[in-house]
């Protein structure tokens, strides 16, 4: 086994603190990964407070990680010693039913392997995320990374950009797309430069007016305040295509009658409680659709990091270090980052 250092959640009720833990030695068909940088989701957050329940203590948060390769297995054929590379929610899933096969890793029948807290065939346990040193993942789950980008900015497109970057290419976002984002958080803001990079003409629906001018140097076109009625009302039956991050419940209707004929609203926001439930007639008098959309598969995860690199996307980053990572969650708490933090791992040392 191999001595790892990070930060885990001991309990729901308590902060992240220090914790030194074993990582395996790498298998065959292992790449072992020292983490330079990781992103902070707001999942980790749910995670290590328990509030989707399932967590399993101590735990090891973070899946937008960025880093070196450090050692390989014999038979890894992709990665080799001094990689840049990434990893992202998941490490590992069953890989023969039918959404393994088409390359759906994240739909598995199985359920896909959460990069933490997600049960480990190695070890018996959990698996233990980025807020670590090094991470060993198989190399069918770990993405090839260009130097180009700064890689701080890098780590959160593994969850943030991945999000949003696979249902706006799964709905055919193309040049002259009309596309409403609702939310302006970590994922919207991906989503937002993302869907201005494929072409598309967005509208961000916000609900706090100074976002307006940070909305439209990420590229939106148009920015509605989603409380004002009047402004919501000039958009009706405009939309094709509709990426909504809210994570909190609320009224679905109002963005669902701004879809065109065929239109689609696509969830990727996750509430505790449940949206209050949306009017058939909308959906009906306009052949609507509302539907949903986890993370991507490992390949779609490489087009979009390709992507990125491409069109010089990365994330706006806060760069924290590990110490501050209870300071950052009660700040995410109150949406006070823009728009994700990210955690210098070079601040985590051996105590
Ligand atoms: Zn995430
Ligand atoms: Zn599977």
């Amino acid at each position: 086994m191999v001595q790892a250092i990070g930060y885990a959640a001991p309990a729901a009720d308590k902060e992240l603190e220090y914790f030194e833990f074993e990582r395996r030695e790498p298998t065959a068909h292992d790449v072992e990964i020292e983490i330079a940088f990781c992103g902070v989701c707001h999942s980790d957050l749910h995670q290590a407070r328990n509030e989707w329940g399932g967590t399993v203590f101590p735990c090891v948060p973070g899946h937008e990680i960025v880093g070196k390769v450090t050692r390989v297995g014999d038979k890894v054929t992709k990665f080799k010693v001094g990689d840049t590379v990434g990893v992202g929610c998941m490490v590992d899933s069953c890989g023969h039913c039918h959404s393994c096969h088409e390359g759906h890793e994240q739909y598995c029948d199985s359920g896909l392997v959460g990069t933490y807290n997600g049960p480990d065939k190695h070890s018996g346990g959990v698996t233990y995320g980025g807020y670590s040193n090094r991470i060993t993942v198989t190399e069918g789950f770990v993405l090839k990374v260009s130097d180009k980008l700064d890689l701080a900015g890098v780590a959160p497109l593994l969850c943030a950009g991945i999000t949003t970057y696979s249902p706006l290419r799964h709905w055919g976002v193309t040049k002259g797309t009309k596309v409403g984002v609702v939310g302006l958080g970590g994922l919207g803001h991906m989503a937002v430069k993302l869907a201005a990079a494929m072409g598309a003409e967005v509208v961000l629906f916000t609900t706090s007016a100074n976002k307006v001018e940070d909305a439209k140097r990420l590229g939106a076109q148009h920015v509605v305040i989603s409380k004002d009625p009047e402004a919501m009302a000039a958009w009706q039956n405009q939309l094709d295509f509709i990426l909504n991050t809210v994570a909190a419940p609320h009224d679905l209707d109002a963005f669902l009658s701004l879809l065109r004929l065929d239109g689609t609203m696509c969830l990727v926001g996750i509430p505790a409680e449940p949206h209050p439930s949306p009017s058939a007639y909308n959906l009906v008098a306009k052949r609507r659709s509302l539907a949903g959309s986890l993370i991507g598969g490992i390949a779609e995860t490489q087009e979009m990091l390709d992507f990125c690199a491409e069109h010089g996307i990365t994330s706006d980053i806060e760069l924290i270090a590990m110490d501050d990572i209870n300071e950052a969650y009660e700040r995410m708490l109150k949406g006070d980052v823009k728009y994700r933090f990210v955690i210098d791992l070079a601040t985590l040392k051996q105590r």
